[in-house]
């Protein structure tokens, strides 16, 4: 069980982790060192030997290994970002660097994304040394950089260069999962990522013919392209359903009593009311236009216009995802990848999802677990490289009128001292029985 110490331990973590600014405002800068070096400090007090790691000057990554009482037992691994997107000081009650800890509750940037479950890890881990506790499983324990960017300096440098301290690992835990989602008629659902959708940014580009703005031009590269951005965002991608979701949308319906027709989506939908958020993100692929540029002068007509669109397919979605892109970008336009990612699915008959909806329902035995997929992406997109299944799942049993969702990247990010409480008790039931 998690003592006082780590319940102590668990607050004091974050609100210091929060305090540390580790802000990634992308294309490098950021500097996660000094958080790398507290997590790995803390580590160390529970005896283990942590590593450090680079790719880029004080881009620090931090991994140590825990050896399970069960050598036949695959790996689980267990990650956690230690950067954050930015804060403006001036939008927020409290600053947002603070990690004061005011009337229960911790705030800060970090504080559900994810220094939250940093925090937890080092806890429950630090609480075994004390107690002489061996997981069953070896535990790879791996604190990242550069999540809310590219990953390059981050996971992904991980899996690329130093995939021997991931031997034996098959699963991974990190972020978004098993937290309080109140459906505003007194259910608290639990849901529990199993896959993600992969990511498709892409760069579109129309060429034209070039001249002044008062002839007739009917290869004009800004019609062409507005055009194609605009049959893109006026799309109506098919529904399709992956097994996380089909799962997802089945539990859900039996929570709710009523028919699990997956022939009519929307109609359930509807049946479900506030609950249909945790799923409408991911029954399609999507693709959102949001930059465009071209031109430079108002009675000049320019001879390319370059658009990018935000576009997120399925697990098994990708092909359809190219094929439509090429139909709506038509001729005149081309498109490309400017940065892709994988889609990713778990099962969720695994012993393992057993475990996790186990080790919530005994510490919420009013809550309800249910599977889903991420809308969008997490560094268990790097480790899928080396084989890793990765489930979203950091416990938080939030109150009414803490919205998980708006809190991430939002205004006024923090967390209850009692959802830190929930979420060691619950980790620590899973990492010592998964
Ligand atoms: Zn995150």
């Amino acid at each position: 069980m998690a003592d006082a110490q780590a319940l102590d331990e668990v607050v004091t973590f974050t609100s210091d982790l929060i305090r540390i600014d580790t802000t990634n405002r992308g294309g490098g800068d950021c500097r996660e060192r000094p958080a790398a070096e507290y997590a790995a400090e803390q580590l160390a007090g529970a005896g283990l030997e942590p590593l450090l790691l680079e790719r880029t000057e004080g881009r620090t990554n931090v991994v140590a290994r825990i050896e399970g009482s069960d050598p036949s037992a695959d790996a689980l691994l267990v990650h956690g970002h230690l950067d954050v997107v930015p804060a403006r000081a001036g939008d927020w009650s409290v600053h947002p660097f603070s990690g004061e800890v005011r009337d229960g509750v911790v705030w800060g940037r970090g504080a559900v994304d994810m220094k939250n479950m940093d925090a937890m890890i080092l806890a429950v881990v630090r609480a075994w040394a004390r107690q002489g506790v061996r997981p069953r499983r070896d535990l790879v324990i791996a604190f990242t950089a550069d999540e809310e960017a590219s990953a390059e300096d981050g996971s992904g440098f991980l899996a690329d260069e130093h995939a021997e301290l991931f031997e034996g690992c098959t699963e991974g835990i990190s972020e978004s999962g098993a937290f309080t989602f109140h459906d505003g008629a007194g259910r608290q659902i639990y849901p529990i990522a199993a896959g993600e959708r992969g990511t498709a940014w892409l760069r579109l580009s129309a060429r034209g013919r070039a001249g002044h703005g008062s002839r007739v031009n009917k290869e004009n590269a800004v019609t062409r392209l507005a055009a194609a951005v605009a049959r893109i965002g006026a799309h109506e991608w098919p529904v399709r359903l992956t097994p996380t979701v089909r799962a997802a949308l089945t539990e859900l319906a039996a929570l709710y009593g009523v028919e699990a027709d997956l022939r009519n989506v929307d109609s359930l939908l509807d049946k479900l009311g506030p609950a249909a958020r945790l799923v409408e993100a991911t029954l399609r692929n999507s693709a959102n236009p949001t930059m465009f540029d071209a031109g430079y002068k108002i009675n000049v007509i320019p001879g390319e216009a370059v658009a990018h669109v935000d576009g997120r397919y399925l697990p098994g979605g990708e092909e359809e995802f190219r094929a439509t892109m090429d139909k709506l970008t038509g001729p005149d336009v081309d498109w490309e990848f400017h940065h892709r990612e994988v889609a990713l699915e778990a099962p969720v008959d695994s012993p393992a999802f057993a475990a996790m909806r186990a080790a919530v329902e005994a510490f919420a035995p009013e809550g309800h677990v249910v599977p889903f997929c991420m809308p969008g992406g997490t560094d268990a997109k790097q480790f899928s490289r080396l084989g890793i299944t990765g489930y979203g799942f950091s416990p938080l049993k939030l109150p009414e009128g803490f919205d998980y969702h708006a809190l991430f990247h939002g205004v006024d990010e923090r967390v209850p001292v009692e959802a830190l409480h929930f979420g060691v008790r619950v980790l620590d039931r899973f990492l010592r029985t998964a």
